[in-house]
């Protein structure tokens, strides 16, 4: 948007270096001057910017470090009481929703254990809108925006086009029906892998920038992270680990096709192996050396190495960080895949160093949506200055405006 009478590629240069204010604060608050000097920006280019990401809350002015000689600068940062972002995942045996604050901290979280596989998409929506309502319940700070995890293959206009476990809502356009109901002018929506790969990234910046993020729910699914970006094919569906075959002529899958890793490894499959009603029951059946447990864990280790190995040597990742259930049951899944990486991946001299789990666990995916709402609200802060504050209940500036 364009405000009238403005050149357009003022706006553009304007937005541009709005964005080098915000990632230039990402990492640690700043004077004014110092701003400057990061950015490249002139002192009053700054200033003048500094002071529009004031009104809007997004930016706030701290007290100065120490007193000194001369005019004290008062250090910049994020606003932790500015924009709130909300992520909201909907999975085949929960829902979640995370509020995370414009410097990262979660300010609210909800993780609901439902079966959503007889649910109708209103009706999983209707409970979606309830947990963003819960997770924002107290805070006074205007929603930044909303952004949504789904388990199966997501369109690029945010379609859940394919979704093997939760057949009755694929085809639902669950991002605009939330849209609509949470009263947001857009609403970012992705796969669950792809979103907990990007809260690794985001949460671990010592954990590497090329790996393979493993998300096992009842589901599973693969995040490829490629020098720092996702990588997610030409058409949005790379990663569909679950789908790759370590049996030709093994069980049948919810897919269509037969032998896939999810037959194996997939944590419903992995429950009924093990004969264990929950993932709580489960762990602590591994712990007391229950043998059925122990077999079926193995199992899912094994069959999840095939086919981690098939996928790292295509795509030559060095890392694999293991989300989800298998986070939780790491200490034991790990022999059993590391044993078939090593035999199996051909650039694998060593299988020291390549595997590890995410600390984020099963909060990885809602994380990351919420993560990735704040993430492009940095990268294009513009986005939200521009906007009409008297017709967007979600508009950051919805009580003032500056012009
Ligand atoms: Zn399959």
């Amino acid at each position: 948007m364009t405000v009238p009478g403005t050149p357009a590629g003022q706006q553009t240069v304007r937005r541009h270096n709005l964005s080098l204010i915000t990632t230039a604060l990402a990492g640690a608050p700043a004077s004014r001057a110092e701003l400057a000097h990061r950015t490249g920006l002139t002192k009053a280019t700054v200033s003048s910017l500094v002071d529009v990401l004031i009104s809007q809350t997004i930016l706030v002015e701290g007290v100065p470090d120490a007193p000194r000689v001369g005019r004290p600068a008062r250090p910049v940062r994020l606003n932790p009481d500015g924009p709130v972002a909300v992520g909201l995942e909907i999975n085949v045996d929960y829902l979640a929703a995370c509020a995370l604050d414009l410097t990262g901290q979660v300010r609210g979280y909800r993780h609901a254990p439902v079966d959503n596989r007889g649910r109708t998409a209103d009706q999983v929506v209707a409970h979606a809108v309830r947990l963003s309502d819960e997770v924002r319940a107290g805070l006074d700070q205007p929603l930044l925006g909303v952004a949504l995890a789904l388990p199966g293959v997501v369109g690029v206009d945010g379609e859940l086009l394919r979704a093997p476990n939760l057949p009755l809502l694929a085809g639902a356009r669950l991002g605009q029906a939330l849209a609509g109901e949470l009263n947001v002018r857009e609403l970012q929506v992705d796969n669950e892998a792809n979103l907990g790969a990007l809260a690794r990234l985001w949460s671990a910046p010592d954990g590497g920038r090329d790996f393979v993020y493993v998300s096992g729910e009842i589901g599973v699914g693969a995040g490829l992270v490629v020098n720092g970006e996702l990588f997610r094919g030409v058409n949005g569906f790379a990663g569909e680990l679950g789908h790759v075959v370590v049996e030709r002529d093994g069980p049948l899958c919810g897919c269509g096709g037969r032998g896939c890793v999810e037959q194996y490894a997939g944590q419903e499959v992995l429950l009924r192996n093990a004969e264990q009603p929950d993932v709580e029951a489960l762990e602590a059946a591994v712990t007391r050396s229950d043998p059925r447990a122990l077999a079926a864990v193995e199992l899912a280790g094994s069959a999840l190495g095939v086919g981690l190995s098939s996928l790292l040597n295509v795509v030559d990742l060095p890392a694999i960080v293991l989300g989800g259930v298998y986070a939780r049951l790491y200490r034991v899944i790990e022999p059993a895949l590391t044993a078939e990486l090593a035999s199996r991946v051909l650039s694998s001299r060593s299988s020291a160093g390549r595997l590890c789990c995410s600390s984020l666990g099963v909060d990885a995916a809602v994380r990351g949506a919420a993560g990735a709402v704040v993430d492009r609200a940095l990268k294009d802060p513009g986005r939200f200055t521009e906007w009409d504050a008297s017709s967007d209940s979600s508009s950051p500036s919805r009580a003032r405006r500056t012009g």
